[in-house]
Parts: structure tokens; sequence; C-alpha cells
């Protein structure tokens, strides 16, 4: 039996996104449905994977199925490839598994040549829309196929429409579009070495091969990077029957979401163009009508158009983002697929869709995704700021921005890698553009719409985006932009705020954002469900009282370095470290002694009733002191000069102790409990800062929960020490106090020795909190800093490992010393609480790890509280109740 490679659309269904791809299975399914969809068939992706191992050679198996599914379309619609009595006209579209919109090609108007074109103009009695298709088609497949640039042909119209002194590719008549075709074909034989294919049956077979080669563009490969979309999935090719937009004033085409992909909004949202074919509304060429017109032009379309969004989006249980054509006053559907949309559109429309009985509160959960949270929890532009707004356009995807000028693509990536924020400005963005949009704080376009190219990537990249600035005047050869008489050239700073469409002069202040209120509707869910707690890393009672305020249930990392480094501090740190007595060092420390209490207090004071995880000093001592080489350069100077003489000494006892404190390997050396155990009195000073902290707190009537945390703990015998001298200092301050404050003490583990001795470790333990920046360091042999700026992320490009392990917890090495940790705890302390603290506790897929291993609790950073209980959440629902 030989292999089916080709589907007729009522033969596919939703289901089949993987043989027939998103668009085509979708076709189907809409054809099964009894919607208005032309008909046509679909080449099966398994054909384009067969097209590569073939060295890129059309199959004959495949043509053969090819050429019948053409006769059956013939006998179906009782027209003729090639006929110029009655040609069958058809598009041969790309549509690969996952949506990538707009990356890989597409073939209007294909079976077009001088006696068909004619056979149209004569049948329809519209030799205009006749002659228009035909160069359309003799445009998109020289570009596509031929490898003829588009705006060779572009400027061959721009210049008819100059002679003839008009502006819309609409006022030129039958006769214009002649003149162009054979202006087009010389075109095509002088760039393509080769006159324009007239054979239908040709035309198809180039078409076929040049839509699964565009599987293989730089864009695509791109997209598909950005995207995590397997490179070997290849393309499907539909091949449809066209219909026409371009019939006259009573036909157009337009792209419509079901709701508002923006802000979620439950309306209608979209555009269209009357007198227009395919490309016309995406390309950003002329700024369509918003969708809400046509209502008033054609009602009873729009009508039709409601009712089949209503069905498409309740038989999906999904947003959708739907193509659609008027031909003379038929309505027909050219595609449907879930719509692209910003992280407040999602979450808006993952609430308001269980609220509607549509979903449940399980798949909203599941229907996030927790990175493209992020988005929501980024700064906006403070609405008390003056602000100098030079221009409005379309607020496209929303966010802030500032950033300099660039207007190419190339400049953004490149200024962007030298550190600098920049704002694409462009007339319009094209698929080539996607590296500049990639690198860019945020797109500003002058035309296109809302479903523009610049808008549908930027909402998925949750980038800033404005389009159809019509008022920007851009002129990319002298790159400058200028509106209302002001001129900005590149280089210059502007800003843009994507959610109200304000073009804004200059750099813009931002303030914190707050959750929506469906924002908290959903993350209430997410509370009902998940297992894992969630924490906060915070170090001041600002970041401790933000965390909280967006859900944390306590503090799981105080880093008590952070208070060490504010400025005021530093030179009494520095007096602490230099001081060659005991006495000189305890003067020090009853310095600081004060400040970290009062540190400590307004963190008890933000997270009263809460626990609070302090870690005591971690960081090796030289980190306080002024760096080698720029001490050797103040001496040098300063002997040469022969400068201040209390100067230089204080330099070089400096240096000394620089140099005595000099160590080869910084991470794996003199820091962690290994400073507590030489230096008690630093531990102890700051034990006593906690407890003094908490006994004021407690009369002040806050619930205070300190967690002391023992760091780099890698046998047990340090661990008892250092839990020694905390119970002391805890009883002398209740003694003095007479308060009694309830305390825990417990131990990170970050090196593989306590993961690995963990059982003895737990005896001297109330709670774990996995380092995994450490582990992974230590599991790994890595030193982060250097991994990364060398060769780790060739080993990820590679896939020499799957992911980063310092973003992504490596699951089966640090991740199995994590499993080893807690079961060899609880083991020997059934109770012991246990926790994760390094970054991975803010990463979906670690998160889940976490769950897995049946920890208590995971720690991040304030902003990604609500993005871990949205994972927690995802987990438990996924994974069942955990370990
Ligand atoms: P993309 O994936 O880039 O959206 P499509 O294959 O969807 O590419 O097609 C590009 C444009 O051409 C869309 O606007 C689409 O609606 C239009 N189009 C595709 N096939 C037909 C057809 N058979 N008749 C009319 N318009 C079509
Ligand atoms: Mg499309
Ligand atoms: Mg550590």
């Amino acid at each position: 039996m030989t292999r089916k490679l080709v589907y007729a659309f009522h033969e596919g269904n939703a289901d089949m996104r993987d043989i027939l791809g998103g668009k085509g299975a979708n076709l189907a399914e809409m054809t099964r449905a009894g919607l208005p969809v032309p008909p046509g068939f679909t080449i099966s992706t398994e054909a384009c994977r067969a097209f590569y191992a073939a060295g890129e050679q059309l199959p004959d198996d495949l043509m053969e199925q090819v050429d019948a599914a053409v006769s059956r379309l013939e006998e179906a619609t009782g027209k003729k490839l090639g006929d110029p009595s009655n040609p069958l006209l058809v598009s041969v579209r790309s549509g690969s598994v996952f949506s990538m919109p707009g990356m890989m090609d597409t073939i209007l108007n294909l079976g077009l040549n001088d006696r068909t074109a004619e056979g149209l103009a004569r049948l329809t009695g519209n030799p205009r829309f006749a002659y228009d298709c035909y160069r359309r088609f003799i445009q998109m497949f020289s570009d596509v196929v031929l490898g003829v640039d588009h705006y060779h042909f572009e400027r061959i119209i721009q210049q008819r429409k100059d002679q003839k002194s008009v502006s819309l590719d609409t006022e030129l008549g039958a006769d214009d579009w002649q003149v162009i075709i054979g202006e087009f074909k010389d075109l095509v034989q002088q760039e393509a070495g080769q006159s324009f294919p007239l054979d239908p049956k040709q035309q198809l077979r180039l078409a076929i091969i040049a839509v699964f080669s565009s599987w293989n563009n730089q864009r695509a490969k791109i997209y598909r990077k950005i995207n995590r979309i397997p490179d070997d999935l290849g393309t499907a090719v539909n091949i449809q029957l066209m219909v026409f937009g371009n019939m006259g004033d009573d036909s157009g085409t337009g792209v419509a979401f079901t709701r508002n992909p923006s802000s979620g909004d439950r309306e209608i949202y979209g555009e269209y163009l009357i007198n227009a074919q395919g490309e016309d509304v995406v390309a950003g060429i002329r700024t369509p009508q918003p969708i809400s017109e046509l209502k008033e032009q054609m009602p009873d379309i729009y009508r039709q158009f409601e009712e089949i969004s209503q069905l498409l989006e309740r038989h999906y249980k999904d947003m959708q983002d739907i193509e659609f054509t008027v031909e003379r006053g038929k309505l027909y559907i050219l595609q449907t697929r879930s719509g692209k949309r910003t992280a407040q559109a999602a979450v808006k429309i993952a609430v308001h869709m269980v609220n509607e009985g549509i979903i449940s509160k399980e798949e909203a959960l599941l229907r996030i995704d927790p990175e493209q949270l992020d988005q929501m929890l980024h700064r906006r532009i403070d609405p008390a700021a003056r602000l100098e707004v030079i221009a409005n356009g379309l607020p496209a995807s929303p966010g802030a921005a500032s950033g300099k000028i660039v207007f190419e693509a190339d400049d953004a990536e490149k200024l962007a890698n030298e550190g600098e924020k920049v704002i694409l400005v462009r007339p319009e963005t094209t698929p080539e553009d996607i590296h500049g949009i990639l690198a860019a704080q945020g797109i500003l376009t002058s035309r296109g719409g809302m479903t523009s190219h610049a808008a549908v990537v930027a909402r998925g990249m949750g980038k800033a985006c404005i389009c159809g600035c019509e008022q920007l005047k851009i002129d990319l050869r002298a790159k400058t932009v200028t509106v209302d008489g002001l001129t900005l050239r590149a280089g210059d700073l502007i800003s843009i705020d994507g959610s109200t469409g304000r073009v804004i002069k200059g750099e813009v202040p931002l303030i914190d954002p707050e959750l929506s209120e469906e924002f908290r509707e959903l993350l209430s869910w997410a509370d009902e469900v998940r297992v894992l707690r969630v924490r906060a890393n915070a170090d001041n009672p600002e970041d401790a009282a933000k965390a909280r305020e967006l859900g944390a249930e306590g503090i799981g990392l105080c880093r008590t370095e952070h208070m060490f480094m504010e400025a005021s501090r530093v030179p009494i740190v520095q007096e602490m470290i230099l001081a060659d007595t005991q006495e000189e060092r305890e003067a020090a420390l009853a310095k600081l002694l004060p400040m970290q209490k009062e540190d400590f207090k307004g963190i008890f004071r933000a997270m009263d009733g809460l626990p609070v995880n302090i870690r005591l000093l971690d960081p090796p001592l030289h980190e306080f002191l002024p760096n080698m080489e720029d001490l050797l350069v103040d001496i040098t100077r300063l002997q040469l000069t022969g400068g201040d003489g209390e100067e230089l000494r204080k330099k070089e006892a400096q240096l000394k102790k620089v140099r005595a404190l000099h160590e080869f390997n910084p991470m794996l050396g003199h820091r962690g409990c290994r400073l507590g155990m030489t230096h008690p009195e630093i531990y102890a000073m700051q034990v006593r800062a906690i407890f003094l902290a908490a006994a004021e707190c407690v009369r002040e009537g806050i619930r205070v929960e300190p967690e002391v945390m023992i760091p780099l703990v890698g046998h047990v015998n340090e661990l008892r020490n250092m839990r020694e001298l905390v119970v002391e200092i805890a009883g002398e301050v209740e003694r003095e106090t007479g308060v009694n404050v309830p305390y825990t003490v417990g131990t990170m583990i970050e090196v593989p020795r306590a993961a690995l001795t963990a059982g003895q470790i737990a005896a001297e333990a109330d709670f774990f909190s996995f380092g995994t920046n450490d582990l992974t360091q230590t599991t790994f042999g890595y030193s982060r800093d250097d991994a990364e700026g060398k060769f780790l992320h060739a080993y990820v490009e590679n896939k020499v490992l799957p992911d980063n392990p310092f973003i992504t917890l490596d699951p089966d090495g640090v991740g199995a010393l994590v499993r080893m940790g807690v079961e060899q705890g609880r083991a020997v302390k059934p109770g012991l609480k246990t926790g994760i603290c390094g970054e991975h506790g803010g990463e979906k897929k670690s998160i889940r790890f976490c769950h897995e291993a049946g920890l208590n609790y995971v720690s991040c950073s304030p902003f990604r509280v609500p993005l871990a209980r949205l994972s927690a959440a995802q987990a438990a629902i996924s994974g069942g109740n955990g370990g």
C-alpha cells in the first residue's frame, strides 16, 4: 500500500495537527463543521520530511497524489487548472504544527497566465480584478520561488502611480495593471535569468517546493529557536481554491480575534480592507479599518462573522484568530487558530472563560505559561509623570519602554549586543526584522494595524509596541523621524507606551506593577490546588513588603551580606576585617550590631506572622575590601607624588590584609560557616542582632518566626558548632530581655557532601534549604561566572546540555542530590522542613521538580512569586499530589 501524503479537507480534523499542520487541521475541522471554507487539500508534514530526506526532491508518489487531488478539486468546482474558459486558481499555503505566523511562504492566485488571466477577465466581466490578481501572482511567485525581491515590483507600481498621479493601488485600472504585468515579466527575466513560468502544473510544482523550502529560511529558523520549536517537524502545504476579496467594493478581506488580544476584553477585535486580497491587511501597506466599521458597511456579513467567531471559540474553547474574505457579498473563512495574546489578555481571557462556563479552573491554570506572567510584572509609566507626548499610534502591545532610536533591525541587534537599550522605529516590519525586534525594548511603526507583523510578533514576545502611528514621517535613508516639525535622529532617546499608544520624547519614569483583579482571582485558584508553599528571597523591608503583597508566604532567604555592603557601612565592615586585636574587632562589631538589628526589625514587621529565614554571613571577607589592583595603583601613585602619608599607610595596611585574604578559588574558599567557625564573633553579632530585633518586635505585638540558617555546611560538626553558638546567644538575649522568641536553626544544603550525609546533618537541623546555585556549581564542578562566560552557551547550543543548569535545575545530577537530601533527612527527622532558595525557585520546570521531590516550599525573587504560585499549581494539577 502506498503511504498517504495528501488529505482532502473533509478527510482531516483538528486532532491531526501533527500530520496536517495547525492550519490544515483547522481547515479540515471547519470544513467538517460546515463552515464556509473554500475547498482544498493538504500535503502532509510527512511529505515535507520525505522531501528533505531525499535531498530536497519532491517524492514521486507525492506528485501522483497531488495530481489526483487536483483532479478531484476540478471536479468539485467545475474549474480546470490552466483552462481559459473557467480557470481553477488556488493558494499554496504553508502551515506547520506549531503556528509560526508569517515566517514561511504562501502564494496566492496560482494558475494564472496570459490566457487564464484573460479568461478570468471575461468570466467575471472585471478585467481590473483579473489583472490585479495576475500581477499579484507574478509578484508573490517571483519573490518566493524565483527570489526576486518584493521591492523591485513595488517600485514599478509606484512609478505607474506617479505617472498617473494617484496614490492608492485601488486607483489603478485594468490597462495600468496590464502595462505593469509586462514590466514585471521583463524584470523577472532580468533578475532571475529565466522567463516567468506560464504552465500552471509547473507553477504548482515549484510552489510546493518553495513552501517546503521556506521551512528552512532564516527567519523561520530564528523563530523556531526563540519559541523552542523542533527543527525536524517540517511544514504541511495547503492547496485551496481561491476566493477573492479584490473583486470590488462588495468584497474585502480581514483578520479578527474573538477577543481583544491586547487587553483580553470580550469584543470582536480586528481589521479589514475593502477590495483587497490576502496579505494586504497584515503587510502594513494600507492601514486597515477597524472591524467595528464592517458592522455599518456590511451588516449582514458582520452578523454572520460574529456568529461564526462565537461558534469557533466555543468549539476550540479558546480565543481564536480568524482570517476571512468576502467575495461579492459572500463570507469565507480561511483560517482559524488560537490567537497569540499578551499576558494580561491571557489571564483575563482564561478567568472570563471559567466564569462563562467554557473551561474549568484547572484548564485555566494550565493554559497560562508562567514565563509569560513575567511581562505583567514589569514596570509601567508613572501616571504622575509629566510626559512630552509627541505622537499617538495604535496600542499594539502593552508595556512601557525607553531607548535609543534605531531604524534598522541590524542596528538594533548590534547596539543591543553592546548593552544599549533601543527602540526599533520603522514604517513597518517584515519577518526579516525578527532579530531586531528580539533585540529591541520596543517597536514603533508608522504604518500597519493591530494585526500587522510587528504587532503580532511583539505581543508574542511580550514587548511594547505601537503601530500605525501615521503622524511620524520616517526617513530611512537619512535615519530621521519627524513629527510636527520635531526631528529626532538615530540614537536619540524615545519612549513608547504600548498600552495607550503614546510616543514620548526622552526617557520616562517607571513604577512597579500591580496585580489586576483577574490575575488575583487566577492566583487564588492556584493557591487552592498547589501543594508547594511559595516564599521570597528578600533582604530589606521594601522587598519583603512587595513579596508579601504578591503572595509570598514567608521569606526563604534573607542574605545578610547585602546589609554589610551598604555604602555607609562598608568602612565599619572594613574596620572589623582589618582589626589587629580582638578588642578592635569587637568595637567594630558593636557599631554594626544596632544597624543589623534595625534591618531585621524592618523585615520582621513587614512579615508579621510569617517565617523569616535569615542566612548568616556567607561571602569571603575580601569581598568587602577594595580590589587588589586598585589598591596597588593608589599606593604607587601616592608613593610617586609623595602624597598624604596617613593615606598611604592606610592603603598599605589594606593591601597587606587583602593579600593575606587572597584566595585561589574564593568560591571554594574561606566563606560560609567556615568563616563562622574561625570568626565566631561575627556570627555571634548577627545572631544577637536577630534576637534583639525579634524581642523588640514581640514587644510591639508582632509575631516573629526567625529561622537561623547556617550556610555551606559540609560536615555535621560544622552545623553542631554553629548551632550551639546560636542556642547560646538566643538564651542570653532571652535572659536579658525577658522575651521568649520561638525559633529554629537549620542549614543550607549546597555542597554534595551535605546531601550525601543528610541523615547525619538532619540530626542537628530543623530545616534544610537547598542552595541550588552553589550546589549546581559544586556538583558540576563549574564556576558559574566562568562557565557562562566561556563554554556553557555553546554547550546548550550544541545540545551537550539540555538546559543551562543555572537556570533550569539539572534533574538527574543536582536533582538526585536534592532527592537524596530530602529522603535521608526525613528518614531521621520526619517533620524536617525542606525548601529551595536558589534562583531555580522561580523557574517553572525547576518548580515542577521541587513539587515532585516533595519539598515544602520554593523561594524566589519577589516579582517571581506569582509565577511560582502558578507553576506550583500546574505541577500539582498535572503531576498528582507530589511526593
Ligand atoms: P500566513 O500563515 O502567513 O497567515 P496564509 O497561508 O494564511 O499565510 O495566507 C496568507 C494570506 O492569504 C492570508 O490573508 C489568507 O487569508 C490569504 N489566503 C490564503 N488562501 C487563500 C484563498 N484560498 N483565498 C483567498 N485568500 C487566501
Ligand atoms: Mg494565515
Ligand atoms: Mg550558597
